[in-house]
């Protein structure tokens, strides 16, 4: 007899087919998200949603990405596996495990202490030991490990954060979502390369992040 494979196990696998029917097409993406366990990095009393289409609050007034959000960004990304790349705003942790198990080397950014202590602990009790956790204001990037092959933010900027482009590799991606009013609510994800010295943008349709809070951010309100 075989055993039953868990609620978890099962419930991620269908977050994974209705990614795909969603769009995303990668089979690396696609086997990272069905190998991390979400619900590992979803406070408790919500574990039963961990693999819902929804964005879940983590503490401190700040939420998950949508599982589609989270493919998509790693889509963009299109970074070689062994590869550096860096995320800021680890926030729960998932999306850097979600690299790691891309096989990618990940340095990841969080501006609250409490948040980038949980990330990284539950990274390494996980095993995701190619992925590593700082507590600074990301919007800086983090200059002593760049290059990255590819950047990836996961709060709002205002505008393109200039000592972010300044870490890429060449030929690497900047991924983020760029607010296009003044309050940040109308954000685009939008992916930024270099060519020949100047900054190229795409645009990759609506996104919907809390804000990226820094130097090269938004400046610190009461409560963020
Ligand atoms: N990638 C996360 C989602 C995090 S939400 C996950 O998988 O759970 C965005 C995170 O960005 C929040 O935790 C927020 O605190 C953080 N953030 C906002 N501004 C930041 C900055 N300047 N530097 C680092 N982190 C920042």
């Amino acid at each position: 007899m075989t055993a039953r494979p868990s609620t978890a196990a099962v419930r991620r696998a269908r977050m994974v087919d209705r990614l795909r029917s969603q769009g995303i097409a990668d089979t690396r993406v696609l086997e990272a998200m069905a190998a991390v366990p979400r619900e590992a990095f979803v406070p408790e009393a919500l574990r039963g949603r961990a693999y819902e289409d929804e964005r879940l609050p983590i503490g401190e007034g700040q939420t998950m990405s949508l599982p589609w959000t989270v493919a998509r960004m790693c889509e963009l990304i299109g970074a070689a596996r062994g590869s550096k790349v860096l995320e800021i705003g680890s926030g729960s942790g998932y999306h850097a495990a979600v690299l790691a198990a891309m096989g990618l080397i990940v340095f990841s950014v969080e501006r609250h202490a409490a948040l980038a202590r949980e990330a990284a602990a539950r990274l390494r009790d996980l095993g995701y030991l190619s992925a590593t956790v700082k507590h600074f204001d990301g919007s800086y990037g983090w200059a002593a490990q760049a290059p990255y092959a590819g950047i990836l933010v996961t709060a709002a900027a205002p505008e393109i954060p200039s000592a972010l482009v300044g870490q890429l590799a060449p030929g690497g991606r900047l991924v983020l979502p760029l607010a296009r009013d003044a309050e940040g609510k109308e954000q685009r994800l939008v992916v930024v390369t270099l060519d020949a010295g100047q900054l190229v943008e795409q645009d990759h349709g609506e996104a919907s992040f809390v804000p990226l809070i820094g130097r090269f951010g938004y400046p610190r309100r009461s409560g963020l």
